[in-house]
């Protein structure tokens, strides 16, 4: 598909970012350009557009950039599942761990209903540890994850591992 090479070309890497020695990979070169940005959504909605998704829930930040216009093309409801103490109703939350300590994500009680049908979405997966939040969380609520979805991957960081049996979507794939 030639769309996905125009996709990845539209993401910039960006050596030592945040600390020495890792490569960024920086999704707002592709914001940039509208047709590759447009390209990536029309991707994850032909993939998940006959599967009776109710619900896209979108990971703080980037997540909500493409949660958005895919859960609209889905008509589906969009959940924003946020860093800790950002939302302002009762929540339900997550904690994970990171190479250096934990880290949380929340969403509102009562977003996502028993039995409901979820895409969880990223920007990026690296070593799983976020999204595999993202899935306990939807599961505490009752959601069923049917997918999570990504425009990129680190494959050498074996975060597709971290996700159990729940499927992982992506655009593009880096080592
Ligand atoms: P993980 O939990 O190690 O899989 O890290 C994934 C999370 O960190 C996602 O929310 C990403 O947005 C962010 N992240 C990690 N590395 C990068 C990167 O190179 N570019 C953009 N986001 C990144």
């Amino acid at each position: 598909d030639p769309r996905i090479a125009r996709i990845s070309n539209a993401i910039r890497a960006i050596p030592d970012f945040p600390k020495k020695g890792i490569m960024f990979r920086d999704i707002t070169t592709l914001l940039l350009d509208p047709a590759a940005f447009q390209d990536s959504i029309d991707l994850f909605v032909a993939r998940y557009k006959d599967q009776g998704i109710q619900v896209v829930a979108g990971i703080e930040a980037r997540g909500f950039i493409f949660g958005p216009p895919l859960a609209l093309a889905l008509g589906a409801k969009f959940v924003p599942l946020r860093k800790p103490r950002k939302l302002p109703g009762p929540t339900v939350g997550v904690d994970y761990s990171l190479e250096y300590g934990t880290d949380r994500i929340e969403m509102h009680v009562g977003a996502v209903q028993a039995g409901e049908r979820v895409v969880i979405i990223d920007d990026l997966i690296a070593t799983g540890g976020t999204m595999g939040a993202g899935i306990a969380l939807i599961d505490q609520a009752g959601g069923k994850v049917v997918e999570t979805a990504c425009l990129i991957e680190l494959t050498d960081l074996k975060g597709r591992e971290k996700l159990g049996n729940t499927p992982l979507f992506v655009l593009v794939e880096y080592e």
